[in-house]
């Protein structure tokens, strides 16, 4: 694909999935924002402060690596600087959203980590949900304080007293991530109405993540491919 076709793909890939996490309510009004890299040298993303009802594909905000508009109308997201950080730190990295979903941030304001409670979390994202620093949004330093936490492994981190921040691959994978991440917040709040919850050890965890990997779904059907 050439690199017109990669930024008109990624820009209406950004549109459907802000308007996903927008009627799944893990955003809303204007809050949270969505990034892709399709290409080395430039970043897709959302505009800034403008609603996910609203938002068409001519909204989109085409920047390049030190956060110059090179398509786009509107002045981008104010997240830019944590999500090129990332971007810059990640180079596995394709994909990012950002949200401000209810239960994940009930999490964020409390400044405690989302362990891992159930298989889906450890299998998806690999491990718990780590909280970042607080800093102000849009902050050099909410990136920085991001990035820290995230390392090379983490794919999702707590915002303090903010929100969420979910990579990935790709939109697919970083909205599966969202979407399962929010769910075992949901979990382990309504579990401890119950009694404790028990937390998967690092052991597990790295082996449930390793079969998913490898193992789950219908992989073993093509032989040799180890992608997921
Ligand atoms: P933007 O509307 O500028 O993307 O900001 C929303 C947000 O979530 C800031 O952290
Ligand atoms: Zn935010």
């Amino acid at each position: 694909m050439n690199v017109v076709s990669a930024v008109r793909k990624a820009k209406e890939e950004a549109v459907k999935i802000a308007h996903t996490i927008f009627k799944e309510g893990l955003v809303f009004e204007t809050w949270g924002n969505v990034s892709s890299r399709p290409t080395e040298k430039q970043v897709v993303i959302t505009p800034s402060g403008i609603h996910y009802e609203k938002l068409q594909y001519k909204d989109m905000i085409v920047v390049n690596m030190s956060g110059e508009v090179d398509e786009g109308k509107w002045k981008p997201s104010s997240e830019l600087p944590l999500h090129l950080s990332i971007y810059q730190a990640r180079k596995d990295v394709k994909a990012i959203i950002h949200t401000h979903s209810i239960l994940a941030t009930a999490f964020a304001v409390c400044r405690q980590e989302i362990p891992v409670v159930v298989e889906d979390l450890a299998q998806v994202v690999g491990g718990p949900v780590k909280v970042a620093e607080y800093a102000h949004p849009g902050s050099d330093e909410l990136a920085l304080n991001a990035v820290k936490v995230l390392g090379t492994e983490n794919n999702a981190v707590l915002l303090a007293n903010h929100g969420l921040v979910v990579l990935g691959d790709d939109f697919p994978t970083a909205l599966q991530r969202c979407r399962v991440i929010e769910r075992n917040a949901q979990i382990i709040i309504w579990s401890k109405i119950l009694g404790s919850p028990y937390t998967l050890g690092p052991k597990e965890v790295k082996e449930l993540r390793k079969k998913y990997l490898y193992e789950y779904g219908q992989k073993l059907l093509k032989r040799g491919s180890h992608s997921c």
